[in-house]
Order: C-alpha cells, then structure tokens, then sequence
C-alpha cells in the first residue's frame, strides 16, 4: 500500500499481538485464587488488604502510578446482635416457623469468619406482620395484574417477590407504590435451577439453603446516598440518613427456595381458607400471621478505589479507562473477582510491556472499584471528584465486572460507536470454545443479531455496573464484554449462585472455566478494546453505526406510538423533527467517516487531533445538562436505564417513559404534551450531535 490508513495503521498491531499473546490462563487461575480465599465486603479491613494488594502488584508489574483513593459512604450491614429473620407466628404469639439467620457454609470454608449473612443492603429497620401476598417477579406489569386485573390490594401487606427478571431495586420501589409494608424477595428454582444440574458443590446450581443478597437502593445514578453531585470526602456535606438518596422506606429481605416453599405454602392454606397447615411435620390450624424482623443497621463508612495509571506517549491527557469493583457480598468467586482477576492479567501484559520500552499514545487509568454492590459508589464518588477532568479528556471507559456468567458464547453491550472495534477485536483473538476459529466466528455461529443484520449481537447497555457513572451522567463512550449462557433462555437472572456464599473459586474452576481459556479470551477482548482505543493514531469510534443506531431507535419509538392513532392525531404528535435530525446525523457521520478514511500516517497531527476530539465528543454530545425528567444523574438523551429495570437499557428514555401506559394518564392532554416535549428534546440532542461532526471551519 502506498499509504497506510491511519483508522487501521499505527504501532498497535504488533504490540497488540505482543500484548494479548502475554496474557495466560494459567495467571487468571492464579489472581482469582488469591482474590477469592477470604470474603471482601466493602468496608471491612479484609477489602482494605486487598485494596493494597492490588495497588502494590500493580506497581511492581510496571503501572508509572498506583494510588488508593478513598470516601466516605453511606454503606448497610446486618446488626450483629439482632439477626434478620422472617417468622410464622400463630394466635398465641409463637414463632412457629423462622427464616433461617445463614447459608450453609460450602466444604473447606467452615473456619472463615466474617461471612456476611444473606441480607438485602440498606432495607428500612422494622417488624411489620400482616397477611403476605405473592406478586411474581415484582415487575411493573406483574403489580398492574394484581391490582387491575385481579383486584388485589397489597396494600399494608407483606408482598413476596420471586427474584429475576429485573433488578431488585425496581421490585422494592414497586411494592412500595402498592403500598406494601415489607417485602421477601425469593430465589425460585424455576429461575435458579437449570434443569439436569445439581446444587452446588456437586453442580453449578443454587442449593435450597442459599440466598441473594443485594442493595435495594433506587439512585437513578446518585452514587452515595448522602453526598449527591460531589465527592463523599471529609469536607462534604452530608444530608441526615432519613434524606439519602434511593433508600427504601420498607423492609426488605432475602431468603432461599427451601424457606420460601415453607411460607408459600402458608400464604396458599390462608388464602384458600383450609383449616390446616403442616410445617416441618408440625399441624397447625389456622390464625397465622407473618412477620418480618429486620434490623440492619446504615452506616457511613471508609471505602477504596485503587487507580493505577500508563501515561500516554504521544497524548498523555486523553484517557481511556478499564475500571471494575474488588467487594463482593462473599468470596466474590465469579462476582466480582472474575472481573478483577482479568483487569489484574490486563495490567500485568500492558506493564510487561511498558517494562520493555513500550508506551502507549494515550493514557490507560486502571481502576479497581469499592461498594459497587452497595450502589455503584466508589466508581461514582470517583467521577464526581474527577467530573470537569473526565469530561474535557476521556475518550472511553470499559467495565470489567464478572468475566463469565455462563458458559455459551461471548456478550458484549456497548456503544454504537465502539460495535465496529468489538467486531475487529474479537477476529483477532482465539475461540475458547474450538481451535483454531476466532471468537468471531464461534460467537456469530451461537448468536447472530437477528432480523436486520449477519453478524454477531451486541446490545444496548444497561446498568447494575461501574459504567453507569461514566456513560449515562458524563457521557463517556462506554462497553463492557463477558462469557455467558444461552441467551435464548434468560437475560436478567444472571447465574444460578449470584450473590450467595457458594460463588467459590471452585465454583470456576469446576464448572464454569476449568481451562481458564474463557476468561482468558475475555480478558483479551476488554484488553484489545482498551489497547486499540489507547494506542491507535485515529480512535477507532465509528459516528456511522451511532447513525444507524439512531435511525433503528427513532423507528422503534414511533412504532411504538403508532398504537394511539387518534390521540396522535388529536394532540398533533409528530416524529418528523426526529427522524429529520436522525437524517442529518447520518449525513454527519457519512461525511465524517469519509474524511476519516484519508488520513494517513502523513496526516499533520493537529489534523489527528481534530478529528479525534470530535469523535471524543460524540458521545457528550448526547448529554443534556438538565437530565431526564425526575433523575437529574441520568443525563444522556440516547440510553438511560429503564425505569423498570436497572439492568436493562431503553434507548430514546424520555419519549419511552411519557408514551408508557399514557392509555392510563388522568390527564391524556398533559401526558401527551410531555411526549411531544420528550420528542422535541430527542430531535434537538440528536441534530446538535451531528453538528459536531461536521468540518469545523
Ligand atoms: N451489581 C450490583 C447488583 O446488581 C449493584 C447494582 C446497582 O446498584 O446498580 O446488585
Ligand atoms: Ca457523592
Ligand atoms: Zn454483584
Ligand atoms: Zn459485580
């Protein structure tokens, strides 16, 4: 080639060969083992430890930098001497059935101490007893059954949830607008249970005897509860417990499927009006009621980040940031140290590296997160410290929570802009799953996008993870990638011992990834993804998919409308300025592309720059300062968190949440007004994000 393309060219092809060929399975065995032989729930000396660990290996490994940074935040644990339990209780007052107070510990761990008990962070204090109604998964449509269709009231209830499905967080606030004084949340065999698997330790499925935690915090992206909008530091200001952000007002708490068959059983007998109930071979007749004893306690506590760093070369004030959380509600066995073993592979190969004389064009930030499973705080304390920082000079962020969640095929959720990187990627790294093919290839053979395109699926991100922070509020292009199960079956369940004691280092090593090729190959996507982004001369963002994104959503809400003709017509609404801004951001982005394609490695480099920083900003382009209506933290136009489902993503949110059961409103021409407000802010970020695109001068 006369002249080489500058989208493709650059140092990166060698040493990102240099750079993945250096990463073993044989080191990821290795870094999980160490992170998973003691429990590290944020806030205790045992995650500190770690905390340290992690940022003097880093060091030795060859980062020019490591450093722990620390806040103080609201965190949740059980009280020591009053332990959570859910009881029967029968007309003369008996207990004559309680919850059990813990898992049984699997073989080997007996002796460890400071397991946490299975406990569902930040509930409200309180022992509310009453009749229970089950409400199924807790969801949005389950609540609108019950209450519209079966006419059932949960109000001053306990409600029983089975987990799945949906984030945890959003069944509480549910049943909480019910109207329900307490909550149980359940693991069903139905959802945690794959059929011909045992239970752990003979198979990878739940035991009866194990349970979920989890917080049940509703942020909307608040980060510590306390401190909203800034740093959780010594000279913060911080709002009284009773006004934290997200805190459920009700208790809230978790419990396994051989405990919840035992009062299942009890709320059917009550309902149906039988006269008798057996309960562990015990005959009762019947005047039961059930009670909740919850009694954990919310207290604000030291939490730490370590931030290890690689200056660029070339370009030391563009970032690019691999960031994933160390606590874990146990061992952490998959979740999270799956993930932070593979970013302690990722900073060894990139320090081996540097080590050699090697440097790459921008700066790589490493990040190993504290209390994301209290609510994503140490990731979001840390972007409110560095906001006007990240915002003027990040030019991506990659999570790396959980490595594996299944063992099928690879999923990736990520930005339009970075699809087009993934898929160069992964032709680049060897299938787990079979020699001799790419992970490409073994990857679309198990999931092709369906429908509109012959290739492998990627999706929309979500949240329940580090990213939300970096995506959603600053508006940092953003992926995430792991292993993962059939996702024919199920989307949100996650594995079947999420979040339970029995998440073990052998759990892995047994059944999920005995070879560690898995993980390998997904530490070497996420690795690739940041070393491409870090050391290519143009950055691999690609404005045209971000176009076709834009156009498929923009159809998808309209469609979606079109299921009120009348009103449509009778409050004039229209997506044209949409679709219009949707045709001018292709023409951008097309335009944009095609200039891409002729800078060379003899481009001036102001001219790299320039176009660099206009595919730097794309993705704040999306950001509207305002926020979305009522969560003020998620602030991008394009992909908020559903309001019905943390984990998931819904693409054009503000128009989907005014068009969401509008047939319902009180007031049909409010509601229909916001739609057209919400249409009108959509066409507006969508037009002055393609303006950004177009030649400067
Ligand atoms: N990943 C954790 C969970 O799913 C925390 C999620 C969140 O608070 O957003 O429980
Ligand atoms: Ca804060
Ligand atoms: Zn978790
Ligand atoms: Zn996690």
């Amino acid at each position: 080639r006369p002249t080489q393309s500058a989208r493709s060219d650059g140092p990166s092809h060698a040493v990102l060969q240099e750079f993945l060929d250096e990463m073993q399975a044989e080191n990821i065995r290795q870094h999980l083992r160490k992170f998973t032989r003691l429990p590290h729930l944020a806030g205790t000396e045992q995650n500190l430890r770690l905390a340290e660990r992690i940022r003097d290996e880093w060091l030795r490994y060859g980062l020019d930098s490591a450093e722990i940074v620390h806040y103080d935040v609201l965190l949740s644990y059980p009280n020591e001497t009053k332990p959570n339990y859910i009881s029967v209780v029968d007309d003369a007052g008996n207990e004559v059935f309680n919850s059990s107070l813990s898992e049984p510990v699997p073989e080997g761990y007996e002796d460890v101490p400071n397991i946490v008990p299975p406990y569902s962070a930040f509930s409200a204090k309180g022992q509310p007893e009453g009749d229970m109604v089950y409400v199924n998964y807790g969801r949005t449509e389950d609540f609108f059954l019950l209450q519209r269709d079966m006419g059932v009231n949960c109000s001053g209830k306990i409600v029983i949830a089975r987990y799945g499905k949906i984030f945890r967080g959003n069944k509480v606030k549910n049943a909480i607008l019910a109207g329900a004084k307490g909550i149980i949340l359940f693991s069903d065999p139905a959802d945690y249970c794959a059929p011909g698997v045992r239970p752990y330790p003979d198979g990878w499925n739940l035991p009866g005897g194990g349970a979920q935690r989890g917080n049940v915090l509703n942020l909307n992206g608040a980060g510590d509860p306390l401190t909203p909008g800034y740093p959780a530091k010594e000279y913060t200001y911080r709002y009284r417990t009773d006004e934290g952000a997200g805190l459920p007002s009700i208790p809230v708490h978790p419990i396994g499927y051989n405990d919840a068959a035992v009062l299942l059983r009890c709320v059917c007998v009550l309902h149906l009006r039988y006269r008798y109930l057996l309960i562990d071979f015990t005959l009762f007749s019947l005047t039961l009621i059930f009670r909740m004893n919850i009694h954990t306690i919310n207290r604000v506590t030291r939490i730490y980040n370590v931030i290890g760093k690689i200056r660029g070369a070339v370009e030391p004030d563009r970032y690019i940031i691999l960031g994933g959380h160390r606590d874990a509600w146990v061992f952490g066995g998959i979740d999270p140290s799956t993930g932070a073993a593979v970013v302690h592979e990722t900073v060894r190969s990139a320090g081996t590296l540097v080590g050699r004389g090697w440097r790459p064009r921008r700066t790589i930030i490493f990040a190993s997160w504290d209390a994301e499973e209290f609510g994503l705080l140490g990731s979001t304390e840390w972007a409110e410290e560095h906001a006007k920082i990240l915002q003027e000079r990040a030019v991506a962020y990659i999570n790396a929570d959980s490595a594996i969640e299944g063992m099928y095929t690879l999923r990736v959720d990520c930005v339009p802009s970075l699809h087009t990187l993934v898929y160069d990627v992964t032709k680049k790294i060897s299938s787990p799953d079979e020699d001799g093919v790419s992970l490409y290839d073994s990857w679309h053979k198990k999931d092709n996008w369906t429908d509109d395109r012959d290739a492998p699926r990627i999706s929309k991100l979500g949240s329940g993870s580090d990213f939300e922070a970096y995506f959603i509020r600053l508006g940092i292009a953003s992926g995430r990638a792991r292993y993962t199960k059939n996702t024919k079956t199920e989307k949100y369940s996650s594995y079947p011992v999420y979040h339970s004691v029995y998440e073990t280092f052998e759990l892995v090593e047994r059944f999920y990834d005995p070879s560690f090729r898995k993980l390998l190959a997904v530490a070497q996507v996420r690795g690739a993804l940041v070393l491409r982004l870090a050391d290519s001369p143009l950055l691999p963002l690609d404005c045209t998919e971000y176009a076709d994104a834009l156009a498929k959503y923009a159809r998808a809400i309209a469609e979606a409308a079109r299921k009120h003709p009348d009103e449509l017509l009778e409050y004039r609404v229209s997506f044209d300025a949409l679709f219009s801004a949707v045709d001018n951001f292709t023409a951008a982005a097309t335009s944009f592309h095609e200039r891409g394609e002729h800078v060379t490695s003899n481009t001036v480099a102001m001219e790299v720059r320039m176009a660099n920083d206009q595919l730097m900003y794309l993705e704040r382009a999306f950001v509207d300062p305002l926020g979305l209506p009522g969560r003020p933290f998620y602030r991008h136009i394009i992909f908020a968190p559903s309001s019905h489902n943390k984990y998931a993503g819904e693409s054009f949110p503000g128009i989907y949440d005014a068009l969401f059961d509008i047939q319902n409103a009180p007031r049909p021409d409010k509601a229909w007004e916001e739609v057209k407000r919400q249409i009108s802010i959509a066409a507006f970020t969508v037009h002055a994000a393609a303006m950004t695109l177009n030649p400067t001068a």
